[in-house]
């Protein structure tokens, strides 16, 4: 992944984040927001209802004397009334306060079984569904109007229950204006993400800026570096190779200039991989064709270092990958020479690889001296040796690493280390397989 995209990922995540967050916040809000507004107004309505049944249950009280049993006269006291197995014709009530509540409310009387038996000036079934004896519930009547009705128990002389008074009112339009909000919030919270994740965006690259300049700076520092390094070099290389000094300062010059050359080479190559400006030859590599060389190239490596070089492929299929050639050699040669280099005289170096449907693993693992727990997560860092005594000897630079987990990373693969100390370490090198062919 270049640094371009890896910015662009990283401005994405916070924006993503970002916009989360705050819509997460905002449906929370919402949701709480309608739970204390339903609360409220349902508390303010039962009360309500309360008084105006409390109204009814005074002028009622008088009259009844029966449980169940509603007085041959009470209509006389309600003309309004209507009976349960009867038609309802509604009347207009002779007082103006009562004609009104009757209109928005609904008011009718139950049996201690809870049956209707009447109601005033609506037909005591107005509603489909059973009667529930509960303190107070949301139904809707024929006509599709919810209504909220609440219960009162109705007692006459020495305390005896005569049955229930249910007081009601439509909640429709309480009802029509809750589903304007849901509807409010559905299409709101997604518009406020969109609009929130786009200042997020833009406030990300604005915070990014920065830090995206200083690791330009970096990059072309190394690049710089590494071109302007290269020019001295190759010209004091010609000046040793063409002047008489003494054989011994001679070769010990060409080996610096050596070191020089192969640490500006892997600077160079380091900060192109990880720039990802540079066009290369992207081809279908054989994987078994690939560590058969890299075990060819390194097998006088390993005899002078007395190590057992050894390798296994699957023999019923050559394996391919896409990606360029060179990069993946290079990737192999550094983590095979890095097991030679660090296995003692008598151990053993292995490459192996497996496959499975859509992966090829390559693993290299070494009988060699291990690296310690806590140099493990640095080991890949740019310039980092495990005890940089130890690793002096073996010529290395500390680059090695740093550049084969650059190439993994472009060819969309995965570099995963197991080590113990003194017994070994295994180097694993997932990559995404394109083909296969059998032999
Ligand atoms: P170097 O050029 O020093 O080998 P690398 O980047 O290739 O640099 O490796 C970084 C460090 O990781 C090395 O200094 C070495 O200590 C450690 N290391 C790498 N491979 C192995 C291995 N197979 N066994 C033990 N230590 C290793």
């Amino acid at each position: 992944m270049n640094n371009n995209s890896l910015f662009n990922n990283s401005r994405f995540k916070l924006a993503i984040t970002y916009a989360g967050v705050m819509g997460t916040t905002l449906l929370i809000c919402g949701y709480i927001a309608h739970i204390v507004m339903v609360k409220a107004f349902t508390r303010t309505l039962d009360r309500e209802l309360e008084v105006l049944g409390k109204v009814f249950e005074d002028k009622l009280k008088t009259q009844l004397k029966t449980p169940g049993i509603l007085p041959l006269n009470i209509r006389k006291s309600f003309p309004e009334i209507c009976f349960e197995k009867q038609s309802c014709v509604k009347i207009k009530s002779e007082s103006a306060v009562m004609s009104l509540l009757l209109q928005s409310h609904y008011v009718r009387l139950l049996n201690s079984k809870g049956e209707a038996i009447a109601a005033i000036n609506h037909h005591p079934n107005e509603f489909t569904d059973n009667i529930k004896l509960h303190h107070s519930y949301d139904i809707r009547n024929r006509n599709g109007e919810l209504y909220h009705l609440h219960l009162m128990p109705l007692k006459i002389n020495n305390n005896q229950l005569w049955g229930y008074l249910q007081v009601g009112r439509s909640i429709q339009r309480l009802n029509d204006y809750m589903n304007s909000l849901h509807l409010l919030l559905l299409l709101g919270i997604p518009t406020a993400m969109i609009i929130i994740g786009g200042g997020g965006w833009w406030l990300a690259g604005l915070a990014m800026l920065p830090i995206k300049k200083s690791y330009q700076k970096l990059e072309q520092f190394t690049a710089d570096a590494a071109h302007e390094l290269r020019t001295p070099i190759t010209s004091l290389q010609t000046i040793v190779e063409t002047n008489s000094i003494n054989q011994e300062t001679q070769k010990a010059l060409e080996r610096q200039i050596k070191r020089l050359v192969t640490l500006t080479q892997d600077l160079l190559l380091l900060s192109r991989l990880e720039s990802g400006l540079q066009e290369v030859k992207i081809q279908r590599i054989c994987l078994n064709d690939l560590v058969a060389d890299v075990e060819e190239e390194l097998l006088p490596l390993a005899m002078n270092a007395e190590v057992l070089l050894f390798s296994h492929v699957p023999d019923q299929a050559y394996f391919y990958i896409q990606g360029n050639e060179s990069q993946i050699y290079r990737m192999l040669l550094n983590l095979v020479s890095n097991a030679i280099k660090y296995t003692p005289v008598g151990g053993e170096v292995k490459i192996n690889l497996t496959t499975n449907d859509n992966q090829g693993t390559i693993t290299i693992k070494d009988t060699g001296i291990g690296i310690p727990a806590a140099d493990i997560p640095h080991i890949f860092d740019r310039f980092y040796r495990v005890n940089a005594d130890r690793s002096r000897n073996t010529g290395g630079s500390g680059l090695g690493l740093a550049i084969a987990l650059a190439i993994v990373q472009t060819h969309k693969g995965k570099l995963e280390v197991e080590s113990s100390i003194n017994h070994g370490s295994t180097f694993t090198v997932i990559l995404p397989l394109v083909s296969k062919v059998n032999r």
